[in-house]
């Protein structure tokens, strides 16, 4: 509860004139998802699902099905496969030089709000760069978009083409990180991109850091 908490109040402090001058002025907030946006999640998940007799079988019905029946997973299961998950390195460093630059950057996910201290902790592991970060149950993210708009812009960077497009509104853009299985179609408003180096730079304001020469040293 006390992640909705600060939500609500950062929706309360959006209404007072001097935020909402100052909202305006500075860049939009970035509402960045985990799995399969900054973290390698369906690899990870093949590589649970792989028979390896040393595992214990996942504990739900859903081991066939997974993509969406995450919430029917036991608390350990999902422990086991986000632990497996690795951070697209792209996205750590373009993270860091998007916050230093000054955009307020959110991760937030809705893989479960049992696992918001387990999810800062692999956050930690991985040294991602954030201002906030929340976790909730399955369709919170949208529950959360009515605070953003005009006054309190935001860009969502995300995986999901349904919420991208769901996204999309006055003061609300998206950004959707494309792979080989996503259907584009489904949102043909909305930006696709294949890495984090096309995410920053698809950003408003940012004259594009070198990604890859930053890489390479
Ligand atoms: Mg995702």
């Amino acid at each position: 509860m006390a992640a909705l908490g600060n939500m609500l109040d950062t929706a309360v402090s959006a209404l007072d004139p001097v935020t909402v001058m100052m909202s305006a002025l500075s860049k939009p907030t970035l509402l960045v998802d985990i799995d399969d946006t900054i973290a390698y999640w369906t690899y990870a998940m093949a590589q649970r699902m792989m028979v390896n007799t040393q595992d214990p079988p996942l504990t739900s019905a859903s081991q066939n099905n997974l993509g969406d029946e995450w919430d029917t997973l036991l608390i350990g299961d999902k422990v086991t496969i986000i632990s497996a998950m690795v951070a697209d390195p792209q996205a750590v460093f373009g993270l860091r030089t998007l916050r230093e630059i000054g955009f307020p950057i959110v991760i937030w996910s809705d893989r479960g709000l049992l696992l918001q201290d387990y999810t800062a902790a692999w956050a930690r592991v991985w040294g991602l760069t954030y201002d906030r970060l929340q976790t909730g149950d399955y369709g919170w993210k949208r529950t959360q978009f009515d605070q953003f708009g005009p006054s309190n812009p935001a860009i969502l960077i995300d995986d999901k083409e349904d919420l991208c497009a769901a996204f999309k509104g006055p003061g609300r853009n998206a950004i959707l990180r494309r792979w080989p299985w996503t259907n584009t179609n489904a949102c043909p408003d909305v930006r696709a991109v294949d890495s984090w180096v096309e995410i920053v730079r698809a950003l408003p304001g940012v004259v594009a850091p070198d990604l890859e020469l930053q890489e390479a040293t």
